[in-house]
Order: C-alpha cells, then structure tokens, then sequence
C-alpha cells in the first residue's frame, strides 16, 4: 500500500481528554475516531488490526470446537423477562417498534438458549458449542477510557450446551486453554487467570483473563500471589486476618468522645490503633420485588467494606447496596452519624470475619458523642450470628491460601468465562430429551472476548513513550519503508517495495508521501510498524520497533529477507508457544 493512497492521519500532542495510554495513542495514530460517548468509528488502520485478532479468535474457536454461527443484534424482550434481565441489568438499549419491545444485544444467553431448544433435541446433539463475533450494546452511565468502557463493541461470545455438569467442566477447560492461545498468539504476554464475580451473567463460577494496565486504563483490580499463585479480582479476593492475640479483658467503659466521628478522630482521641476499632456502617438492601431492609455491618476500623462482595454476601434475591441515608442511620442508632455500634442497635447485624476474636474493642455506643472502650464479645454484646467475608483486600495483605503478601494490579479484562448451569435453560424452559424419555435442561457456560479490548490492551502492554508497538501478529502492517528524501532515494525505496510485495507474504506500507523523513519517521513509530526499512545515504537499514534495534548497511535483497524472516518468526513462535 502507498502511504500517499491511504487514509493516514496523525496528532503530533496526546488529545487532553485522553487519560489512558491506549486512548490517546488510537486517537493519536488515528486508530479511532469519537462518534459519540462510548461510541466509535474504526479507521482502516484499526480494521486490518480487528479483523486479524478476529481470525486469531476463530481459529482457536473452531480448534475447540466450536461453531460460527450469527444471532440477530435486535432482540425481543420477551425471553429478557423470563429471565428476569429485563429489569435486573441497567445497561440494556431498550426499544419500541410498533407495540413490540426490542432490546440491542448486550450478550446472548436468552437467544441463544431459545435456539438451542429449538435445534437440540436429544442427548446424542451434545455436546454444542456455538459462537459469533458481532456487535453488543451496553447503556454504560460513564464510558471512558477510549475503546475499554464503550455503548457499542465488537465481542465474540461463545456458548457451551452440555448434558451434565461433568460435560460443562469439560467445555468450560476447552474455553480456557483456547483463550490463552489467543492471547498468547495476539502478544498479550503479560496475563492473569483470574477468580471474578459472575456480575449480571449470573451462574456458578467465572473467572476473567486480565492484562496489567496503567491506572488510568485499568478498570478492575486484581490481587496476586507471588508464592502460591492465587489469583483473584478485588470484588472476589479475600484475604487471611492474623490471629488476635490473647489479651487480659478490661471492664467495658462508656467514654465522652465529643465530635469525634470518623474511625481516625476516635483512634487519635482514645489514642488506639485502627485495628482496635470495631467500626460500624449502617446500609440499605434492595431485594428483588422492591423489598429493602436497612442492616449493620462491622468491621475492623483499618479495613473497608467492598460493596460487590457485600451484595453478593446477601444472596441471589439481593440487587443492590448503598450506604444508608442520615434519617435511617439516625433511626437505628437514636445517635447522629459515627456513633454507631453493635450494643442497642435496631437493626440486623453482619460481622465481618475481622471482628470475630477480637478483645477489648472500640466501638460506637448508638449515642451522640459516646463510644465504648474494652467492649468484648459474649460479656459486653452477643457474638455477632452472620459472619460474612465482605471486606477489600489490598496490596500487602496476606494471601489466604498461603500467607504470603499479597501484589495488587490495575488491569483490563480482556476475557471473561462462565459456567451457567442450567439457570437459564430452566428459566427459559429449554431441555433436551434422556433415552428414557425423561427431559433434562442444558448445563451451559459462556464465553466472552472483546476484540477491541485486545487491541487497547495491546497497546497498554507495549507502547513507548513514541507510540504504538504491535506485536506482529495483530500489526495493522508489518513494515513501512522510507526513503530519507524521495526525490533521491524514491526508485530504491520503490524497488524494495516491490520486492516485498510480489515475493514475500509482508504486508507493506511505502511512504511515498512528499512529508520531510522526520515526520514520516515519527509516523512510523507513533503508528507502531513492527519493521520500519530505511533508504538513505548511508544505504538501508531496518530498525525493529519492538527491539529498538538497527541493522545498517544491507543490500535490497538483505533487507527483504531480514524483515520477511523477522515477520515469519515471530507468527511461528506466537504461534508455537500458543500450542
Ligand atoms: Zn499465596
């Protein structure tokens, strides 16, 4: 391809509302355009990248068995309320045509589910496994970063139909050695499998592949085990607490501790540490069919409460959580806000495991400007009934299969795999028939990979402070070649250009546009080119971008065989460490 020919323009500043490194190198390159929030345009350079992650995706989808199919993107709502998402997910593009609600496709498991009720009829049709690469929509409140929280991207979903749950398994272990194949093939070296929370998909277990981010890119947090390995995302993780150590128990005493609210004005005031403090915090559930109830959850003073865990600590029926408003708190406590504690208070309570065992404790006194020092379980207050794991794990805490400290990382998810079960075969009544006669629902599982999440993780991955840096596989290109002044070094960069193009399988760019060589050089490494051949008057080299290495002094045919060689060897050992 002529650079002259192509649709290729480039910023020279980072545009200031691009935070994330991956955003403001798609816009820079022109990667992306902006259509609007969370929606955008993919130029010509971006396709050539999408649709060879795609064909990465479907070669190992098809290699696990999988099937390419196509479901509509224009849903009926119908299926949406058997399952109950219709209400329950807020992020659904919800319309109306003609008295009939539609919804765009956020994922498939309704659809997906109806089809195969339709096409399985009996056990000897299992196992299916069926996929496709198109458009979902989500209404996200506040897309940001650029392509990672968008309204409109391109996904492949897969979804698994299995007799029983041994046959998910299998499937579920097919999903996952195909997804670090992709990844792998698509230069996401840096890779965690993770522990995840199911989220709106529901089922039994997930877990997400996630690639180390910059804060600004990364929107979930993941904690690691250098030792053990343990791996999980920070709405999953837990963490062990350290044994409270026996102490002698003191008389409990009710202290004046005027405007002293937070857990840090009470620890200076008392002078204890936060660790000593049971610390109090008063939310409200909402329940399916609008129920809420208005709880108490405790707490060691030094950690928080993570609010995904929490919700998920309530059980299935529990929506949502948030902090209670001012009235209720002041309801349940008769005290103003952070005086709250377990003695006295009028409403349920939830412990925390990092409250169990601890001795001659803080806490709130449920009156204005009190709180109660030496407090102690079984003597002072009753040993709280529910304890439930819902506090946020941290970098340094300890990890809770093997003690050791635990690492924290930002990071993108790039992948996310379900087992369903039979929950949504049973909603929406999709069975398959047992020799005997008896009728079973599907055991399913799904799984998701965003295709624009690859390229942006890519970028996050392996850019420099000059741009973009592709790994070869997903490259939009593989070379550029440019001569340092066309008039003067045109015929001899043509001629390799050429040579590439009618002898090797290098996908080529010739920069014959009348720009000065130093802006076609900052082009060339701002787009990322993974072998950029320059024709001088000191003759032809080639500088891998990756490396940063130069090779002087080659012959056209050196030259062509140095980046058609380089090309081929890095698709064989993607490749071969994929597999
Ligand atoms: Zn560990």
């Amino acid at each position: 391809m002529r650079a002259s020919m192509m649709d290729l323009v480039t910023m020279r500043e980072t545009p200031t509302n691009a935070v994330a490194k991956s955003h403001a190198f798609m816009l820079r390159t022109g990667l992306i355009e902006p259509e609007s929030a969370g929606v955008f345009s993919y130029t010509a350079l971006a396709v050539r990248s999408m649709l060879k992650i795609e064909q990465i995706v479907r070669e190992e989808m098809n290699h696990a068995g999988g099937q390419e199919i196509r479901l509509p993107v224009l849903l009926s709502a119908d299926p949406w309320k058997q399952t109950g998402r219709w209400d329950s997910m807020d992020v659904l593009f919800k319309l109306e045509a003609d008295g009939t609600q539609f919804l765009l496709g956020p994922t498939h498991e309704e659809p997906i589910t109806l089809l195969a009720k339709k096409r399985i009829r009996s056990r000897s049709q299992l196992p299916q496994r069926w996929y496709q690469i198109t458009p979902k929509f989500r209404k996200e409140k506040r897309p940001r970063a650029g392509v990672l929280r968008v309204r409109e991207f391109i996904m492949k979903d897969l979804y698994s139909f299995d007799a029983d749950a041994k046959g998910m398994d299998r499937s579920y272990d097919a999903m996952v050695r195909a997804y670090w194949a992709i990844f792998t093939r698509c230069g996401l070296t840096t890779l965690f499998q993770t522990q995840a929370d199911s989220g709106a998909i529901g089922g039994d277990a997930s877990e997400e592949f996630i690639v180390p981010a910059s804060s600004s890119a990364g929107e979930c947090e993941i904690v690691h085990c250098t030792e053990c390995g343990y791996t999980a995302n920070i709405e999953k993780a837990s963490c062990t607490i350290p044994p409270w150590k026996e102490e002698a128990l003191n008389p409990m005493e009710k202290l004046h501790t005027p405007n002293a609210g937070t857990i840090a004005e009470v620890s200076a005031f008392l002078g204890v540490t936060p660790e000593r403090l049971v610390k109090t915090l008063i939310y409200e559930a909402k329940y399916k069919g609008a129920q809420t109830e208005v709880f108490a959850i405790l707490i060691r003073g030094n950690l928080d409460v993570n609010e995904v865990k929490l919700k998920n600590a309530l059980g299935s029926e529990c929506i949502s959580v948030k902090p209670a408003m001012i009235p209720d708190i002041e309801e349940v406590t008769g005290a103003a806000v952070g005086f709250a504690g377990p003695l006295g208070i009028q409403c349920p309570i939830l412990a925390d495991g990092s409250v169990v065992g601890i001795q001659n404790f803080v806490s709130g006194a449920n009156d204005t400007d009190y709180h109660f020092v030496n407090m102690n379980w079984g003597r002072d207050v009753k040993s709280p009934d529910k304890v439930v794991d819902v506090r946020s794990v941290r970098a340094g805490d300890c990890c809770p299969r093997c003690t050791n400290a635990l690492e924290a990382y930002t990071g993108i998810e790039v992948g996310h795999v379900f087992k369903l079960g039979t929950v949504y075969a049973e909603k929406l009544k999709a069975t398959f028939q047992l020799a005997d006669g008896s009728h079973q629902p599907f055991w399913m599982g799904c799984y998701g990979i965003g295709i624009g999440r690859i390229m942006a993780a890519s970028i996050e991955l392996h850019a420099d402070e000059r741009g973009v840096v592709w790994p070869v596989a997903i490259a939009p290109y593989h070379c550029v070649v440019i001569p340092a002044n066309l008039a003067k070094h045109g015929d001899e960069a043509g001629n390799i250009y050429r040579d590439l193009c009618d002898t090797t399988d290098v996908e080529v760019v010739y920069d014959d546009r009348d720009f000065s060589f130093g802006v076609k050089i900052a082009d060339a490494e701002l787009i990322g080119y993974p072998f950029i051949i320059v024709v001088g008057n000191k003759g032809i080299e080639v500088r891998t971008r990756m490396t940063g290495e130069v090779t002087s002094l080659l012959s056209l045919y050196e030259a062509v065989g140095m980046v058609s060689q380089g090309v081929e060897t890095a698709l064989y050992f993607a490749n071969s460490n994929a597999h």
